[in-house]
């Protein structure tokens, strides 16, 4: 992928470029699609340039997941509607991106979709031009075909149609549509209607009085590619009165064909184990790819709103003399940690302080790990190291137990470990007469998403959240702090935690408690699919 654009600002293959390069503090406009929901539906290029833009514009079709991979560092600009529901109008739009890329900066314009099927993204592009602004377009998967892709119905199919034609639903200020309704039966294709919830009374109409059979196949599919997607099938006839009995809402598209019916058939997406749910994770960025791309390949739709944070002491003193300690000391001695992030940061930190673990381990005393569980151990061994001690239970009062038992009394212990780490690991060491100390490799700070805030509150009382996922205490009260004076009823919360010390924080606060058999990512997702899957797999 040509990525060099955003990251430089190389405006080749911009036709302004020549002019525009000469002006150096001008910035650029990415033109880009978003898909039609489904964060897996972003082209690579559109995922790229959600993380490198320096400002996003952004409109209401923009799905949650979508919205969730954005960097809070980035600025965000959200032109879908004003307050009191009013459509942004499109110039104001087009004046804030040029307003954002005259100051130098690296413009995302995200729209649903692609940007050029009904996206107004023709008239952006005329402003940008008048204003010598360099741009590139990023097309993007189009719902036209993916929401009928998603519901099992293919737009073509060698034997039913050879063509498909999209077209816009949206009426004229009297009401009325610009729709050549004869010529559209002739064409005897799939015929896709956008923007077109209002008006379908008047398009099936439109349609029979133009001689379609009422037999005629026909869908509407609300929120495709959501979790929450909906599909009703009928006909030409029957499809309005259908649509209304499930209460379909926009947005939606109509298909009217023969493929239509195949839907029946070639349906997949909710009967994926964990399709038609939505998750929210909040653990911290670093480690919470892993979760959400399994339960994502599961079927599940996944927002990422991470709660909390992680910064290393730095610089850290403590750490420089209890190593030193720890080299100089002659008994036996124990290097504890009690997280994976722990280890990544004590060995960034040695790093940081041009310290050699051959230094650190090189003294006379026998050197020994500790880790409090699996995770941490997987981590350690990817350093090299494989830990003497990992408790079959994850819980720091039973690793001070375990490794009380295995020491003799004036051994030296070096818990490398979170500022406010359990203090239950201590009691057991100090009574065997070992020599702690506890020193804080980093801290945990809490995160706010304000661009996410609004949308999950309104979803977790929607009902449209399956579950929240919880890998520590400190995520609970970062999630509960990050819903801010909402006035949020958590009661309705269903909360899948890794251990019961996070189920005792979920719970403080009356969410619905779901504890995995352990501790471990695999127990998470094996709880979720337990409660949440399907029994059986198509
Ligand atoms: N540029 C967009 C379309 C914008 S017009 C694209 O290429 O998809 C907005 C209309 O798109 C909505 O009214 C609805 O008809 C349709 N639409 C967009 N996303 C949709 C989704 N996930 N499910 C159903 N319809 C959708």
């Amino acid at each position: 992928m040509n990525d060099g654009g955003i990251v430089d600002g190389n405006m080749s293959g911009n036709r302004n470029a020549g002019k525009i390069n000469e002006n150096s503090a001008c910035g650029k406009v990415w033109l880009a699609g978003a898909g039609p929901g489904d964060a897996g539906l972003l082209t690579v290029k559109a995922a790229h340039l959600i993380e490198k833009a320096d400002v996003i514009v952004y409109d209401a079709l923009i799905s949650a997941e979508v919205l969730s991979r954005i960097s809070q560092n980035t600025e965000t600009i959200y032109v879908g509607k004003h307050s009191g529901n009013h459509p942004v109008p499109q110039h104001e739009i087009n004046q804030i991106l040029v307003r954002e890329a005259k100051k130098g900066k690296k413009v995302l314009r995200l729209k649903g979709g692609d940007p050029f099927v009904f996206g107004r993204g023709g008239e952006e592009l005329e402003t940008l031009i008048s204003e010598q602004i360099p741009f590139e377009v990023v097309p993007g998967i189009t719902s036209s075909v993916a929401v009928p892709a998603y519901a099992g119905i293919p737009v073509t199919h060698r034997d039913y149609t050879s063509s498909f034609h999209v077209i816009t639903g949206h009426a004229r200020k009297d009401g009325t549509l610009s729709i050549d309704f004869d010529s559209l039966v002739r064409l005897n294709g799939t015929l896709v209607f956008l923007m077109s919830v209002s008006s379908m009374e008047k398009i099936l109409k439109g349609l029979t009085d133009a001689g379609m059979d009422p037999d005629m196949p026909a869908a509407v599919l609300e929120r495709g590619t959501t979790a929450r997607q909906r599909r009703v099938t009928a006909t030409v006839g029957t499809l309005k009165a259908e649509s209304d009995r499930a209460g379909i809402r926009t947005p939606a598209i109509i298909v009217v064909g023969k493929v239509c019916a195949l839907a029946d058939e070639l349906h997949w997406a909710e009967d994926r184990q964990l399709g038609g749910r939505q998750f929210l994770l909040t653990r911290p960025r670093q480690n919470i790819s892993a979760l959400a791309g399994r339960l994502r390949n599961l079927g599940a739709q996944v927002i990422e709103m991470p709660a909390i944070h992680t910064e290393a002491v730095c610089p850290n003193e403590p750490l420089k003399s209890a190593l030193e300690r720890f080299r100089q000391h002659r008994e036996g001695k124990w290097l504890v940690f009690t997280s994976p992030i722990g280890v990544n940061v004590f060995f960034d930190t040695l790093k940081e302080m041009k310290m050699d673990l051959r230094s650190v381990f090189g003294g006379n005393g026998k050197v020994r790990i500790g880790a409090i569980g699996s995770a941490t151990a997987d981590s350690l061994c990817e350093y090299g190291l494989i830990p003497d001690a990992v408790p079959g239970t994850y819980n720091a009062g039973e690793l001070g137990k375990e490794l009380a038992e295995m020491s003799e009394p004036g051994e030296y212990v070096l818990i490398a470990r979170a500022e406010k780490g359990s203090p239950d690991l201590i009691p057991p060491l100090t009574d065997k007469g070992l020599l702690v100390d506890d020193i804080a490799l980093y801290r945990t700070v809490y995160e706010i998403n304000p661009l996410l805030k609004e949308e999950v509150i309104r979803m977790l009382q929607n009902g449209e959240i399956d579950a929240v996922t919880f890998t520590s205490a400190s995520t609970v009260r970062g999630f509960v702090r990050a819903m801010g004076e909402s006035g949020m009823d958590y009661h309705s919360v269903r909360a899948v935690c890794i251990g019961e010390q996070t189920a005792r924080a979920a719970a403080e606060y009356g969410m619905q408690i779901e504890i995995a058999d352990q501790a471990s990512m695999d127990a998470m997702v094996e709880k979720i699919t337990e409660l949440f899957g399907k029994k059986q797999l198509k």
